[in-house]
């Protein structure tokens, strides 16, 4: 996930704030939730050279699990998947835990909302939590496809209590954030816009046609980009954002982004189908957003370690 503080002013400069506060979660190597293995195995996390010396340009947070207080602004209080599990258990057929699972999900959680908290609080410019299991598909009551806690929404509500009044969250993993639309649609204090894969209601997890916009109070304050079909290219997410996430987003003057920022709409990835690059927006986060955000990391990664 990436935060960047701004409020979307144009013309607006963090270069004379350059502090990226950073955070990873230090139990992302006993990770167990694939039958693969998991690939941060390989990665030295102490010293984590795939970040090419990003982390030491960073302010480093401590890493805290997210208190029952925290997770239960978003979900359930009987949600109660907080207490270990000796064996494997399934919540979906694609959602399993053991024993580490409610910790890596507490720490995720709490990573995120420390990081979101800090940034609300002015003490980073931006920031990059690299957590997992990620948190987009979780419902308040439903873990599934991952997803345990929401984290975008546990980051949103500690930013929240820190300050920022009005939050943005943009999600452009392949698949529609069906849990954070679903905690926020009623709540015009967050605005949540996602561009996603929809196929008609064919692809994973079935939700986020265009024509849901949000109840209530929050009539509006959701936007889908549903994508009809795989291969879309960098010309349809710069489309998209020129035309329906930064008009939108300038007018609503969020205090804080919150980016759900999968990679599986990557060109390469086998699931998301699509054919995103570096270049092109939204991976690479300055041209759409011009001097108010700065990219700072690669959180959720591809499903295809070698996509590009
Ligand atoms: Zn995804």
């Amino acid at each position: 996930m990436v935060y960047s503080h701004g409020h979307l002013n144009r013309g607006h400069n963090f270069a004379s704030s350059p502090d990226i506060s950073f955070f990873w979660n230090h139990v992302l190597g006993l990770w167990p939730f694939t039958t693969e293995g998991c690939p941060a195995d390989e990665w030295d996390l102490e010293h984590p050279t795939w970040l090419h010396g990003l982390a030491s340009q960073c302010v480093r947070l401590p890493c805290v699990e997210a208190p029952p207080e925290l997770l239960h602004t978003i979900h359930r209080p009987e949600f109660a998947y907080g207490e270990p599990a000796n064996t494997h258990a399934y919540f979906t057929p694609d959602t399993y835990v053991n024993r580490y699972s409610s910790t890596c999900a507490r720490l995720a959680a709490g990573g995120c909302a420390a990081m979101a908290a800090a940034v609300a609080r002015g003490e980073a410019a931006n920031g990059a939590a690299v957590v997992r299991p990620p948190g987009h598909h979780a419902e308040s009551g439903t873990a599934m496809g991952f997803c345990f806690f929401n984290n975008a929404g546990i980051a949103a509500k500690a930013a929240q209590a820190a300050g920022a009044s009005r939050i943005l969250i943009l999600d452009w993993d392949v698949h529609h954030g069906n849990g954070t639309q679903h905690i926020f649609e009623d709540d015009p204090s967050v605005l949540f816009m996602s561009l996603h894969r929809h196929d008609s209601g064919h692809f994973y997890p079935g939700t986020g046609d265009a024509n849901e916009v949000g109840y209530g109070s929050g009539t509006g304050y959701t936007v889908n980009v549903a994508w009809p079909r795989a291969g879309m290219t960098d010309g349809d997410y710069l489309a998209a954002f020129m035309h329906i996430v930064l008009p939108i987003a300038y007018e609503y003057r969020p205090s804080l982004i919150i980016v759900s920022a999968g990679y599986d709409a990557a060109l390469g990835d086998p699931i998301g189908g699509c054919r995103l690059t570096a270049e092109g927006p939204p991976f690479n986060a300055r041209p759409p957003f011009g001097s108010a955000c700065r990219p700072c990391s690669l959180p959720r990664r591809s499903y295809n370690t070698f996509s590009d």
